[in-house]
């Protein structure tokens, strides 16, 4: 048995079989072979798996954005299956005598540039998915058969490091626990893994990866941030009480669904729940949150090869807003950058990416992306309770700028017939130390605020969030991050906004009552802490 110790960041057990996290070569390589034959038999094999992979994707889409935004994967399946594609493929295997990946690489770039070069813009777009479909064989070439992954079902992902876009496209549905050698646990991933429930261990180190191996039984203890590899049977049973406990723990705290968030005193406080996607819809009601306080739409822009049509996010949108049943929905617009980088924005390389282009620098630089969102979001908001929130506002001049941009998609969706709720509630988010100063100006602007404690700690601490070498630097509870959430608070309830706090401070139970004290209107958490916050605020009594 090897036990390793990084940063828990869901307090969970879980039990179940290693997988390996294998990252796609960014480049193929050319590789002289002997055997044709041999080469073109794994070309369909590959294709066998993506074609298997594309209607399991194609099902899933179908029932979350529609058929609509589904049928793409149905031309993917059609695109495999080309005589003219898998004939050039196999010509460059024979007549080069070259391995398969690299035969499909090429078969890839010919193919895109020749769509690309069309006069139809159908046919221009293509060019996107031909890219797609062959990445797709690509990776499933190196799924070789005496390598396929002995681990099937719900398996425990070790990787060195996971960004953001690896941690969204893996199949959650088949994810126990993450761990990783690397990374800090108030990165993106630590956060994914919340929203999905699920225990993750952070920064275990580097020697961890070169112990393990697919199929190894490990326990991941989200509680201790420790990881057993090969347990003794003493220690497995340990845990499996350890974990019996908590689920009845958990289990009592369902007793809490329906019940209000209302102190012994009587003082009341909104829990609402932070989401990635359409996915963790079932988490929120499961939980029972009053609603959703963020809602990382950038998300959806990391899921996908190409940005996001104005159709596809509407469906989004609406989805979540008529699953939430009237309840609010507060979805914030693209938040892009830093360590959550989308290939197709084509994004330079920056030296301090944090302080860097992004969020609503984005936006109000690329407005073609920031109307395409908030056209969505304004047309979705015919089927719920939505407000729109904006990351990183540092300035009046930005909000000014956003409220004019609204207004104009508004005339812009009159002009075409389209109809939006004129009850849509306007918030930006207190992330940065400049904002929580001038929130006495900003107020008056919006309907709400909402702290974002991840980033305001980031930057008022001059810590970075990524950086798990400082993690005992980022103090969240400092004197100056509570005093800048109270000015915050103070400065919107003096103009007749609300406040919340949707970072993950906002789950931490030591502070509930001082929050209430400073009169936060709502916090929104992980759809798993939700029935915790609700505990300790009944158990809080603001009287004394
Ligand atoms: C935050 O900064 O606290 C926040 C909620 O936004 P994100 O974690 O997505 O940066
Ligand atoms: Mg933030």
């Amino acid at each position: 048995m090897n036990k390793y110790t990084g940063k828990g960041v869901y307090s969970a057990i879980a039990i179940g079989k290693i997988s390996v996290y294998k990252r796609q070569e960014a480049t193929v390589k050319r590789v002289r072979i002997q055997d044709a034959d041999a080469e073109k038999k794994r070309v369909a094999k590959a294709k066998e798996l993506s074609n298997q992979e594309l209607s399991e994707i194609y099902e899933k889409a179908l029932k979350e954005v529609g058929e609509t935004n589904a049928q793409i994967f149905e031309i993917h399946m059609m695109m495999l299956e080309d005589e003219d594609y898998n004939e050039s493929i196999e010509n460059i295997i024979e007549t080069q005598m070259v391995n398969a990946e690299y035969a499909v690489a090429v078969t890839s770039d010919n193919f895109a540039e020749m769509f690309a070069s069309m006069d139809d813009a159908y046919m221009q777009a293509r060019s996107a998915d031909v890219k797609d479909i062959s990445n797709r064989i690509i990776k499933n070439l190196s799924v070789d058969s005496n390598e396929e992954s002995a681990v099937t079902g719900k398996m425990i992902v070790c990787a060195d490091d996971l960004a953001p876009s690896e941690t969204v496209s893996l199949d959650k549905d088949n994810v126990l626990a993450f761990v990783t050698a690397k990374g800090s646990s108030n990165s993106h991933t630590a956060i994914l893994a919340r929203n999905m429930n699920i225990p993750a261990i952070i920064g275990v180190g580097e020697e961890f990866l070169k112990q393990i191996k697919d199929g190894d039984l490990a326990i991941v203890d989200g509680f201790k941030g420790e990881v057993y590899v090969n347990p003794d049977d003493d220690t497995l049973a340990e845990m499996e009480k350890i974990q019996n406990e908590d689920n009845e723990k958990k289990q009592l705290l369902l007793e809490l669904k329906g019940k209000e968030n209302v102190t012994i005193d009587g003082t009341r406080i909104n829990v609402f729940a932070n989401i990635g996607g359409v996915a963790n819809i079932g988490a929120v009601l499961q939980n029972d949150a009053g609603g959703i306080g963020l809602f990382r739409s950038e998300f959806l822009y990391l899921e996908n090869s190409d940005y996001p049509t104005e159709e596809q996010q509407l469906a989004a949108y609406r989805k979540v807003l008529e699953s939430m049943a009237g309840k609010k929905v507060i979805i914030r617009t693209l938040d892009i950058g830093a360590d959550k980088q989308v290939d197709y924005f084509n994004l330079d390389k920056e030296e301090n990416p944090a302080l860097g282009y992004r969020a609503i620098r984005i936006c109000l630089t690329r407005p073609e992306i920031f109307k395409t969102q908030l056209r969505a979001l304004y047309r979705a908001s015919v089927y719920g309770n939505l407000g729109i929130m904006f990351p990183m506002i540092t300035s009046v001049s930005e909000v000014s700028r956003i409220l004019e941009i609204c207004d104009e998609v508004k005339k812009e969706l009159d002009a075409d017939g389209l109809k939006y709720s004129e009850h849509v509630e306007l918030g930006i988010m207190i992330e940065t130390p400049a904002a929580a100063v001038i929130s006495d100006l900003l107020a008056p602007m919006v309907d709400f605020f909402s702290v974002g404690t991840n980033d305001l700690t980031q930057y008022t601490l001059a810590c970075d969030r990524q950086n798990p070498n400082i993690e005992s630097f980022c103090d969240t509870h400092h004197e100056a991050i509570l005093r800048l959430i109270q000015m915050a608070a103070d400065n919107a309830h003096k103009h007749g906004a609300w406040i919340g706090i949707c970072g993950e401070l906002a789950a931490d139970t030591t502070l509930t009552e001082q929050f209430l004290r400073m009169g936060i209107d709502e916090l929104s958490v992980s759809p798993g802490f939700v029935l915790k916050v609700r505990n300790q605020v009944r158990n809080t009594d603001l009287s004394k």
